[in-house]
């Protein structure tokens, strides 16, 4: 973790939030590259589980919500954690992360009595969400009244959340300003366990798309115990971290709760019309949630890599081409011959106008060009050399993975690119 840590510090993808400051505990900024690769991870997910859907309708809500919302919720009375003090230090800890309940993990002090904590923040008297879910639910009525979509239909949203951890750690694991991608699905109530289990694959589907190895993906069937106070039934898909094997993403079958709540405590209808048995019902709702920031971390520890090339020790980020934020970087062999760098600035702006994510190194010699390009991860570097000038044309692409170097022409160049990003 401490290596993947630093790389995507100096590499440009994760900063600790207000370094300059000496940080905040549970928050990170998202550097040139990081931003990219989490767009990447963001549209991937939005043409799955929207676009490429005849039945999913997207949303943005707003994070400020009125406070009934979260009352009507459970949120307000359930939304907590168990919290340990530590009497001598007084650091606090999640009482159900801990081995020992009775003793300091940090400094061998007596903890105090367990709490349970409420994880929202609140500034006067207003929440800023722990989950994009109710924004989803507010607007139910909306959705079904501007399009009158038949069930079962979805609702699906990306934005941030806030929670406030006790003990944020794990670098992007937990974070107390985190994004979510979100889809709340609704269906007859009868018919919630067919749709659970699609999604159940949907799941593991999606993490194959990002290039995640499946051998560091579990899921696992969360106990009665356990579950979200909303919950009738939860699957959470699991991914093998350096730190363990946790949570990445959750599957939860909500019932009715959320819809008959808010239709309780705001007075409003939120029942749906059964055209064809001709009744009204409250739908029940399937929740798969997404943790972007989880996501980017998963990315980023299954693709550090360290091998033997040329008979050096290199490190590299074995992106996916689809998840990589640099897909293509293109050389001029020297940087001191106009026509060479001429040409490669043609063939730069020629690529950046077809896919995105296309960068132009003149800096160093080739081999530190092809290291810094494969320390973040960009499959294909294409240099420009005398050849392609006096000859025929054809440039050379180097593979990231295996560092073999082949002649091709441009329009072999565009169907590679293409191909491998679809
Ligand atoms: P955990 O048990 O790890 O605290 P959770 O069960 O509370 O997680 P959910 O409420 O199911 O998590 O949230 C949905 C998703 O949001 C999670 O699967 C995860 O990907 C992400 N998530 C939740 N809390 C955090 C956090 N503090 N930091 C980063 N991502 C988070």
């Amino acid at each position: 973790m401490e290596k993947i840590i630093s790389l995507a510090k100096q590499r440009g993808f994760i900063y600790q939030g207000s370094e300059i400051y000496g940080g905040l505990a549970g928050t990170f900024d998202y550097g040139p590259l990081g931003v990219l690769l989490k767009k990447n991870i963001e549209n991937i997910w939005w043409k799955r589980f929207v676009t490429d859907r005849e039945d999913m309708y997207g949303m943005d809500a707003s994070i400020l919500m009125n406070p009934s919302v979260w009352k009507a919720s459970g949120h307000v009375d359930g939304f907590t954690d168990p919290l340990v003090e530590c009497k001598k230090c007084k650091k606090r800890f999640r009482a159900d992360h801990l081995e020992n309940k009775k003793k300091c993990p940090e400094c061998g002090g007596e903890l105090g009595e367990e709490k349970q904590f409420n994880m929202m923040y609140e500034a006067n008297g207003i929440y800023l969400r722990p989950e994009t879910a109710q924004g989803m639910f507010v607007n139910f009525k909306n959705v079904l009244d501007s399009f009158h979509p038949k069930l079962p239909f979805g609702m699906a949203q990306i934005g941030k959340a806030f929670r406030n951890e006790i003990a944020p750690r794990d670098f992007l694991f937990r974070v107390r300003e985190l994004e979510q991608m979100e889809i709340e699905y609704f269906v007859k109530p009868d018919a919630w366990e067919e749709v659970f289990k699609a999604f159940q694959k949907e799941q593991v589907d999606f993490l194959l798309e990002l290039g995640l190895n499946k051998d560091h993906i579990h899921q696992v069937d969360i106990a009665p115990e356990d579950r979200a106070h909303y919950s009738k039934h939860s699957v959470d898909t699991e991914f093998d971290f350096p730190m363990g094997q946790k949570e990445l993403l959750g599957l939860a079958y909500r019932t009715d709760f959320d819809l008959r709540n808010h239709s309780t405590a705001s007075g409003v209808d939120l029942s749906y019309f059964d055209e064809e048995t001709k009744s009204r019902y409250i739908p029940h709702c399937i929740e798969p949630t997404f943790g972007l920031g989880r996501l980017m971390l998963a990315i980023l520890c299954d693709a550090y890599t360290e091998d033997m090339l040329g008979g050096e020790l290199r490190t590299y980020l074995k992106f996916a081409p689809k998840v990589a934020p640099v897909k293509v970087a293109v050389f001029p062999l020297l940087k001191n011959k106009p026509l060479l760098v001429e040409k490669a600035r043609e063939v730069y702006k020629e690529l950046k106008s077809i896919i995105p994510g296309v960068v132009f190194d003149d800096n160093g010699n080739i081999g530190k060009r092809y290291r810094r390009q494969d320390e973040v991860g960009t499959p294909y570097c294409v240099t420009i050399d005398f050849d392609t000038i006096e000859k025929d044309g054809t440039v050379t692409v180097r593979d990231r993975d295996t560092g073999e170097q082949k002649r091709v022409t441009i329009t072999e160049l565009h169907e590679l690119l293409k191909k491998s990003i679809a």
